[in-house]
């Protein structure tokens, strides 16, 4: 079936509107309008080229929330006019060890992603939700629960939550816990959400000053301007955790510094370019650990979604319209988004 897109033919080239062919459903398939595609910074990254391996044409988008239009004849768990999400995944081996405890983000085989992964579909490569429409095999779609009215608020938890959220609860967050939130953008300011509703002590750190009321407001106790030095070392050796969702190579070291004995930075934001060696003296003498996260898995995304309907937690959005994902790339880069742009896919058609 021909469905509306917006996407890039090439690296240096603007998103513009293209048709896609989206598969018709098979036995395990579901069939999904789309309503809204958050919009997250691993798109601009893929669009432009910034990692190695983008295939074009490339249609982005990982944080999709629709309505069910059709199903194949061997889905139980779905049903025409459901409310349904779709994340980062499409599909994984499903049968090695990690797929076999849940953890299909780490497939050994890898998984496939919701774009820019080789498929049997044309054109031979995954076309995300920067469309009108997705096949997709169902154990890779999640139930909302969340209310009708919210529904381009919850897109980017099937991203930004759950990259969030998995790390969170896997370095056990919650009361008694004094977690640091790095980088206020999209994945950060749920990152301070989340952490907040867990039950820990929230420390925010942002680069730009403008944020720091907001930092209170989506829940931080306190928030740090890390480029002020003073700020930053009032905080040395007193974290838990801290969680680095920067999309820009910088100095880890004065996030270490922060850490308590054992205590953990786990990284996020897959910088374009490296970050600078960290020092090793700063992890030694304190048995620190620098550790990374890779989004989390399906069940894990469904507790992510359930937790956040009966907290009533979304993400705070800028919607916009199909042809003005090139402009929100543009405020992206300068950090400029409160806190997550989010598509609306009906200004497709
Ligand atoms: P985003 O909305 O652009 O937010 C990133 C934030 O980082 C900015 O808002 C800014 O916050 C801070 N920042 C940007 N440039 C900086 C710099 N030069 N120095 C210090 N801070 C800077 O991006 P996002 O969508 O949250 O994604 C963040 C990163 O995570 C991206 O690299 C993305 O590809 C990656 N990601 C990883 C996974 C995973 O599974 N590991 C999943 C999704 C995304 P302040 O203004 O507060 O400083
Ligand atoms: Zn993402």
């Amino acid at each position: 079936m021909l469905t509306k897109a917006y996407g890039a033919h090439a690296a240096d080239q603007p998103i513009v509107a293209m048709d896609i062919e989206r598969r018709e459903p098979g036995p395990h398939d579901v069939a999904i309008d789309i309503a809204f595609c958050g919009v997250c910074h691993s798109d601009l990254h893929t669009v432009r080229s910034e990692w190695a391996g983008t295939l074009y044409p490339c249609v982005p988008g990982h944080e999709i929330v629709g309505r069910v239009r059709a199903v194949g004849p061997d889905v139980t768990k779905f049903k025409v006019g459901d409310t349904v999400g779709v994340g980062c995944m499409v599909d994984s081996c499903q049968h090695c060890a990690p797929c076999a405890e849940g953890l299909e983000q780490y497939c050994e085989t890898g998984f496939a992603g919701t774009y820019n992964s080789p498929t049997p579909d044309a054109p031979g490569h995954t076309l995300g939700g920067y469309a009108q429409s997705i096949t997709v095999d169902d154990k890779f779609v999640l139930k909302i629960s969340h209310p009708q009215d919210q529904l381009a608020a919850v897109a980017p938890l099937l991203c930004a939550g759950i990259t969030t959220y998995s790390p969170l609860r896997h370095w056990n967050v919650g009361p008694g816990k004094k977690v640091g939130i790095v980088g206020i953008g999209g994945l950060g300011h749920m990152g301070v959400k989340l952490a907040h509703a867990m039950g820990a002590h929230v420390v925010a750190f942002t680069t730009s000053e403008s944020k720091r009321q907001d930092a209170l407001d989506l829940g931080a106790d306190e928030v740090v301007v890390s480029r002020n030095r003073d700020e930053m070392k009032a905080h040395t050796g007193s974290f838990d955790f801290i969680l680095n969702t920067v999309a820009a190579s910088h100095n880890l070291d004065a996030f270490t510094a922060l850490l308590k004995r054992d205590g953990t930075l786990c990284l996020v934001g897959v910088p374009e370019h490296p970050h600078p060696t960290p020092n090793i003296a700063a992890l030694i003498f304190k048995r620190r650990a620098i550790a990374g996260s890779l989004i989390g898995g399906i069940a894990e995304t469904q507790e992510m979604l359930d937790f956040c309907a009966e907290k009533g937690i979304v993400a705070d959005i800028e919607m916009i319209a199909a042809d003005e994902i090139d402009a929100a790339y543009e405020r992206m880069q300068k950090s400029d988004v409160k806190y997550r742009f989010v598509i609306d896919n009906a200004t497709m058609g």
